[in-house]
């Protein structure tokens, strides 16, 4: 059995909460698909319980972005991204610390494969930035390249659109109340988002993450205080104001 998180967004509230709920499931094997840090108050913090608790982590648009400039990002992303880049390099910390950050964030996989299992941030094609998102289950020359780029994978894990669902190989989105069961990667070939533990966007504040013991995929949700994070957030002048407020909504 593994646990697989994603987009955590340096939200250690909504992190903790999940972390506890993955232990209450007695899930040893945590996987992380990336975006770690990025749009939220604490990442020193996020990122080091990720480098302690979790087998590896991808590399997210978020980490790309912060070890390199951030052109492709809107101006208030960015100065969220300058941000938590000027964070990883405080000279306040133990210079030996942040070397590990930017060691850790190095080493970060575009993409894993297990077996029939593949792992990407964003889409089969484009595992770093390209995003798949429900109406995409609509485009079709879209969804069979995506599909095609699996190669032998049953099942293709994402993250990076925070809306978490499964798009299986003959067409349409399934969100997570639709598969009360689960997700059985025997039926046919799919795509499966498992959404963001740190900033959910289907409109539930709660975090999000999944649980597949190698057949069946399950959707959890947690809820965990985003008003402590919403505060972190409007205490940094850096943090534009609506990272705060989508917390609240879940959008
Ligand atoms: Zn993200």
């Amino acid at each position: 059995m593994q646990a697989l998180i994603s987009d955590l967004h340096s939200n250690t509230e909504a992190l903790e909460a999940v972390l506890a709920e993955i232990r209450r499931l007695g899930i040893s094997r945590i996987l992380c698909l990336g975006d770690v840090i990025g749009y939220g108050p604490e990442p020193r913090e996020t990122l080091l319980r990720v480098m302690a608790v979790c087998e590896w982590s991808l590399l997210g648009n978020h980490e790309h972005g912060c070890m390199q400039y951030a052109s492709d990002f809107n101006p208030k992303a960015r100065a969220a991204i300058d941000w938590t880049r000027e964070q990883l390099n405080r000279r306040d910390k133990p210079r030996d610390e942040n070397f590990r950050f930017w060691t850790y964030l190095d080493g970060m996989k575009k993409e894993v494969r297990e077996g029939a299992v593949l792992y990407v941030h964003g889409s089969p094609r484009d595992p770093v930035k390209e995003y798949v998102v429900p109406k995409d289950a609509e485009d079709r020359a879209k969804m069979q390249d995506c599909f095609a780029q699996m190669g032998d994978a049953r099942v293709c894990f994402v993250g990076h659109s925070h809306v978490p669902g499964v798009y299986p190989e003959s067409g349409g989105f399934l969100t997570p109340s639709a598969l009360p069961d689960g997700w059985s990667i025997e039926r046919e070939r799919a795509i499966v988002n498992i959404g963001s533990v740190g900033q959910p966007r289907d409109g539930d504040p709660r975090a999000s993450f999944v649980a597949f013991d190698g057949k069946t995929v399950r959707f959890h949700r947690v809820a965990y205080d985003f008003g402590a994070t919403m505060r972190k957030i409007r205490a940094v002048p850096q943090l534009p104001e609506y990272l705060a407020e989508r917390l609240a909504a879940g959008r």
